[in-house]
């Protein structure tokens, strides 16, 4: 069993086959976990930014760039930039991932006492950084930046992501920060329970309001993507969206018990006005109603057999205890470490 309750940093990441390579000389104070998937447009520019940014902060500073499955040669510039700039760290996965795991594995690599999440498509201003760091020199443990406006996304995308983040926060047990995402700057004491936690389906803004601690907030404009398109299709959206209310909410499950009540009410209600009538002698030929409600039955049935189902099929995943991801290739201080875990 971990030590939840430590006090004094603990340094161990739990997923299977996951090890620091850090060497113990090594002192970071920033790291920042940038998740890229075919953004080779972007990461120049990126580098621009961020090695400005790690000048400008009060301590040293590294970058773990982790390449989740990009096709587009976005790991030859990666390798590039770690050639350049040692501070640039490269972890390659051994496929697409998805955002929530590269950003864990990203977690499970950084050294720095402040891990700063961004994306890497610059969406998320590197600057911000900054202002994240000033408040988590104030005593904060995790700084979350809060978008107010954002630039380039089309209206459904905003509101369908504003009218979720407050059903979110009607469903599920713990608070989550309106309108913020992942960029956020998380001190050691959380990102060690957070790699602690062992789950599958991650959804870490979740998780992240569930740790505690000291949490504030800053405001952020969110700018337009500076190159290539979104990585999240309405379908991709739609999951996401179900594994953060699912993962973070069991009200979907009391949803199906108060329906199966209501409808069993209406069935007994119709069975009382049946033998009502029968009695009366009003015996009606009845097949629209039999076909009325049987249809209804079973429409609310494989609804709840539905619902049942994610959270089964949450379960299953769960109970495989595969590790998370697998590592590729490791790119560390200018020097290639290739990675053949089980
Ligand atoms: N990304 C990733 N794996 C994925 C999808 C996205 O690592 O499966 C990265 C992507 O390169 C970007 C960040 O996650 O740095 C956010 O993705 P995107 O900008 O497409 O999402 P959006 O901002 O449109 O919600
Ligand atoms: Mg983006």
């Amino acid at each position: 069993m971990p030590d939840w309750n430590h006090t004094k940093p603990l340094r161990l990441p739990l997923h299977p086959g996951v090890s620091h390579r850090a060497s113990p000389d090594v002192t970071v104070e920033y790291s920042f976990v940038i998740p890229v998937l075919d953004e080779v447009d972007t990461l120049p520019e990126l580098q621009r930014r961020l090695v400005e940014v790690m000048d400008r902060l009060d301590g040293p500073a590294e970058v773990v760039l982790i390449d989740d499955g990009s096709t587009d040669g976005s790991f030859d510039v990666m390798a590039r930039m770690n050639r350049v700039d040692p501070r640039f760290r490269v972890v390659r996965l051994s496929r697409n991932f998805g955002h929530q795991v590269a950003i864990s594995a990203g977690l499970d690599h950084a050294r720095g006492n402040a891990v700063i999440i961004m994306d890497a498509d610059l969406q998320d201003p590197p600057e911000v950084a900054l202002e994240l760091a000033h408040r988590w020199r104030e005593g904060h443990h995790v700084v979350y930046a809060v978008r107010d406006e954002r630039d380039g996304e089309s209206r459904f995308k905003l509101s369908t992501a504003r009218g979720f983040y407050r059903l979110m926060n009607r469903l599920s047990e713990v608070e989550i920060p309106l309108d913020a995402g992942d960029f956020r700057l998380v001190d050691r004491r959380v990102v060690d329970v957070i790699t602690a936690m062992p789950e599958h389906h991650r959804y870490l803004r979740g998780m992240f309001a569930w740790v505690g601690y000291d949490q504030t907030g800053v405001h952020y404009v969110r700018e337009a993507r500076h190159a290539g398109a979104t990585k999240f299709p309405l379908r991709r959206m739609v999951n996401f969206a179900t594994d953060g209310i699912i993962s973070f909410s069991v009200v979907p499950l009391r949803l199906a018990l108060s329906l199966g009540f209501v409808v069993s009410g209406l069935s007994f209600l119709a069975a009382v006005y049946g033998v009502v009538s029968k009695i009366f002698g009003q015996v009606v030929p009845g097949w629209t109603s039999i076909v009325v409600v049987v249809g209804l039955l079973s429409g609310v049935q494989l609804m709840v057999l539905g619902v049942i189902g994610e959270y089964m099929a949450r379960i299953s995943a769960e109970v495989k205890r595969r590790p998370l991801y697998l590592v590729r290739d490791h790119l560390d201080g200018g020097d290639t470490v290739t990675s053949a875990r089980p």
